[in-house]
């Protein structure tokens, strides 16, 4: 959609344009991002955010189109924004529907028309054209953008569909795999915390060491973590291939171990009445407390406060410290917010996202090999790329229109 936009400014309406999609609406993925209010952007999105095979690539499409420029594209559009924690941009309404809404109205104004339930089944190039086959018949194009997204949440529409596209046309592809995922762990008290959230530093660690570390949310699940700090160690642990990944949190990242000790022996001190079940209430939620203890290996819980040992005190605080989980299997594509890999990104010019293959064919957004954190930067990505590859596309067809006169 901002390629179809980015294309129709630059005609008075003399050039056909027309967005495909296989859904029955355009955007759907759209609307769930954000957690439905779209962190469309990241005022901290620079080339160096990104995992890719050609890092100059992702430079020169920075300098084509930065986060500036795409809040003035969205500014263009009607669209007020607000930022919020750590750079994150979010539409001030807070709905991704209203992100969606704006690109169609400007869509239905440049005459651009929404083809949906429309899936493009084969390309290809013949002379000039690009011949497209689909269920409503042979579409015929002079310029083609490919942005077909990614394998990433096949319930919102994540599909392989664009990679074999595109390797119909001579491009190849990176290793997919899921990125920016609830990390799979083994945990015996894990689904005692199903949904609690809490404060920690997460790192995500092999035979090694720390691989990647980040603070914040963690929010407990059934057999896994999540929430956007494991999201992060999700996309740094990728490329890893270790059989011992394991998920570190430090529950009390503010207090060095020995603070730690202390304030478990003053709480024996001034709590000894109590019984070992409510020992770390008031420092954690309830039963985040109770897990530490157990995971510390202080069963029963019935046992009074009192009875702890300074070695106990120790174990607790060295869970505390370091609450290990060993992770457990890979992250699904299901619960994945983005493809890691793609179409080589080294086989398109990053100044204008053409092929280096095929003139006239473009591509932009997950597809290709390009994703970034959590937190507006792959959606930015989207945005650079799709803005770029319609805007050249439109001057590839205008060079086209002179030449023709
Ligand atoms: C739950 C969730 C939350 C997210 N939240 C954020 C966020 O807040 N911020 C952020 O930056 N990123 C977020 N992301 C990632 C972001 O949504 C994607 O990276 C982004 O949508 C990619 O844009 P795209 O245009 O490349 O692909 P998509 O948005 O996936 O669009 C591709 C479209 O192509 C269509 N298509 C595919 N093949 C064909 C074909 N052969 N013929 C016709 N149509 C086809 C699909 O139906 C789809 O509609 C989130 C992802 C998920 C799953």
């Amino acid at each position: 959609m901002a390629a179809a936009v980015s294309a129709g400014r630059e005609f008075s309406q003399s050039a056909k344009i027309a967005v495909f999609d296989a859904q029955p609406r355009c955007g759907r993925k759209l609307l769930a991002t954000g957690n439905g209010r779209c962190n469309l952007t990241n005022r901290l999105a620079t080339p160096s955010c990104y995992n890719s095979d050609d890092a100059h690539a992702v430079s020169q499409v920075f300098s084509g189109v930065n986060v500036s420029d795409t809040l003035a594209f969205f500014e263009s559009l009607g669209l007020v924004w607000r930022e919020e924690d750590e750079g994150r941009i979010y539409p001030s309404c807070g709905q991704a529907s209203a992100v969606l809404d704006l690109l169609r109205l400007e869509l239905a104004r440049l005459n651009i028309a929404e083809v949906c339930g429309c899936r493009i089944e084969k390309i290809r190039h013949e002379g000039p054209y690009y011949i497209m086959n689909s269920p409503l018949g042979i579409v015929r194009a002079k310029c083609l953008v490919v942005a077909c997204g990614g394998m990433a949440a096949p319930n919102l529409g994540g599909v392989n569909w664009g990679y074999g596209l595109m390797q119909s046309l001579g491009h190849t592809a990176t290793r997919l795999t899921p990125s920016l995922a609830p990390i799979p762990v083994d945990s015996p008290h894990l689904s005692s915390l199903k949904g609690i959230r809490a404060y920690a530093n997460a790192s995500i660690c092999d035979e090694r060491g720390v691989i990647y570390s980040d603070t914040g949310e963690v929010q407990f699940g059934d057999k896994a973590l999540s929430g956007i700090v494991i999201f992060q160690l999700s996309s740094a642990a990728e490329n890893v291939r270790s059989d011992n990944l394991c998920v570190e949190l430090d529950m009390l990242p503010e207090r060095n171990m020995e603070d730690i000790i202390a304030l478990l022996a003053k709480r024996r001190t001034i709590l000894p009445h109590l019984t070992l079940e409510n020992y770390l209430t008031g420092v954690f939620n309830k039963r985040v407390g109770m897990c530490i203890l157990k995971h510390s290996g202080m069963t029963p819980l019935s046992r009074s406060v009192s009875e702890l040992s300074d070695g106990d005190i120790r174990r607790i605080a060295s869970v505390i410290k370091c609450w290990r989980f060993p992770v457990s299997g890979v992250a699904s594509w299901n619960s994945a917010q983005v493809t890691s890999g793609g179409i080589r990104l080294s086989e398109f010019d990053g100044m204008t996202m053409q092929s280096r293959l095929h003139t006239g064919l473009f591509a932009a957004g997950e597809m290709l090999n390009a994703d970034g954190k959590c937190g507006g930067f792959n959606l930015q990505w989207a945005w650079s790329t799709g803005i770029l590859a319609g805007r050249s596309a439109a001057f590839l067809i205008k060079k086209d229109m002179t030449k023709s006169k």
